[in-house]
């Protein structure tokens, strides 16, 4: 057994007063007890006197596959296997070292995370979507997931299952890295999501849907989901949340991972605004609909992209709560939760990670000072624990 100690912890849903000592036995915490309790005999101790204990983060939307530079997702189909799974080792180990534990990939290139996802070593964990579902020629389409019509989507979701993923991702309308789709169109109708989620339900997956165009958030609503990533709200003339449509997300229970957590000081490429300016748009507006979305009672997730360019590099998820209490309104702890528990249980994963408890993962983090004081200490990891195992920082 050992200990992780420090005078001020959160523990996935609510600050605990007066800190914590977690007691870790192999791959599990097995105890976790007010700072000031005496360490049982020959338990080492790691003290953080000046740091701040959570349960270890998770980002619910990554691409692993990514590299984070200019040419991130475009390069991906001129990869050989040894290229890609170098770029995946390389952003499992940025990851880590960050602090985040527990990664949601959804942007899978024909497969390759998801065949790699049980393998054991110091890496997060990882649950798969796979390629995401999206129509011929829509975004991501290079990533191996063109299906169209009902009966097609079904048998893709249960191929999507047979080989291990723990979450169906489907791509509601166009994105702004693919070029000729459309971001306020939708890409599927009402029938085919439907489709989606019915056959995922059945085989227990949640489904997320990437939806920028208000249309498609609507749609993605009406069938279903479980989750919506970005949720920019889109329209031909900028973003539009219309009343009631915060409630409704709210009221049917559905995550929103907005993708927030921007690299200060990293403009967007060019080619970036462009697409948001033709249809109205900038990318400051998203901060401000993501507080509304917030206003509205609609739960967050801390998910940020990671991987898809120079601003999203992966293990960011500290950007994206920072970018929720400062520049959303979140307050602390709902956007902690929003990294932890909440993002947990959005991967599959509530009863196993994101929580400070004994029987779940011994999966932490020892932040830099006090987060309540500074949110940016979340920024500088003092001490990463995956799974019972430190890692190298
Ligand atoms: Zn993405």
């Amino acid at each position: 057994m050992r200990g992780y100690r420090a005078p001020r912890a959160f523990d996935g849903e609510r600050f605990l007063p007066g800190g914590a000592l977690v007691l870790v036995e192999g791959r599990t915490i097995v105890g976790v007890e007010p700072a000031t309790t005496a360490v049982p005999d020959g338990c080492p101790v790691t003290d953080v006197p000046d740091g701040t204990l959570l349960p270890g983060l998770i980002d619910t939307h990554v691409h692993l596959c990514g590299d984070g530079g200019p040419q991130a997702l475009e390069q991906i189909p001129e990869l050989d296997s040894g290229q890609l799974d170098a770029i995946i080792t390389a952003a499992e180990r940025e990851t880590l070292r960050a602090g985040v534990t527990t990664v949601r990939d959804l942007g899978d290139h024909r497969g390759t995370v998801l065949d790699r996802a049980g393998r054991a070593g110091e890496r997060p964990t990882v649950v798969a979507a796979g390629p995401p579902l999206t129509s011929p020629g829509g975004h991501c389409w290079s990533m191996g997931g063109e299906t169209t019509g009902v009966d097609a989507l079904r048998r893709a979701v249960r191929e999507r299952a047979e080989r291990g993923a723990g979450v169906v991702k489907v791509m509601a309308s166009g994105g702004v890295l693919t070029p000729g789709t459309d971001l306020t169109a939708c890409q599927f109708t009402l029938e085919e999501l439907r489709a989606v989620v019915d056959e995922a339900h059945r085989l227990g997956l949640p489904v997320t849907a990437h939806a920028h165009g208000l249309a498609a958030v609507e749609r993605s609503v009406a069938a279903g989901v479980d989750g919506i990533e970005h949720c920019s709200c889109l329209t031909g003339s900028g973003v539009h949340l219309p009343a009631g449509l915060g409630a409704a997300l709210a009221a049917a229970g559905i995550d929103v991972c907005p993708t927030v957590g921007f690299l200060p000081g990293v403009d967007p490429p060019p080619h970036v605004r462009a697409r948001m300016a033709a249809v109205g748009a900038t990318i400051e507006d998203h901060l401000p609909h993501v507080a509304a979305l917030h206003r509205a009672g609609v739960a967050l997730l801390a998910g940020t992209d990671g991987g898809i360019g120079p601003a999203k590099r992966h293990g960011q998820v500290a950007y994206a709560v920072a970018d929720l209490v400062t520049a959303c309104g979140v307050p602390l702890a709902e956007a902690l939760t929003a990294a932890t528990a909440r993002s947990a249980r959005a991967c599959g994963l509530g009863e196993r990670t994101g929580r400070l408890a004994a029987g779940y993962d011994a999966d932490l983090l020892v932040a830099d000072g006090d987060v309540t004081v500074d949110v940016s200490g979340l920024q500088r990891p003092r001490v990463v624990v995956a799974r019972g195992r430190e890692v190298r920082l």
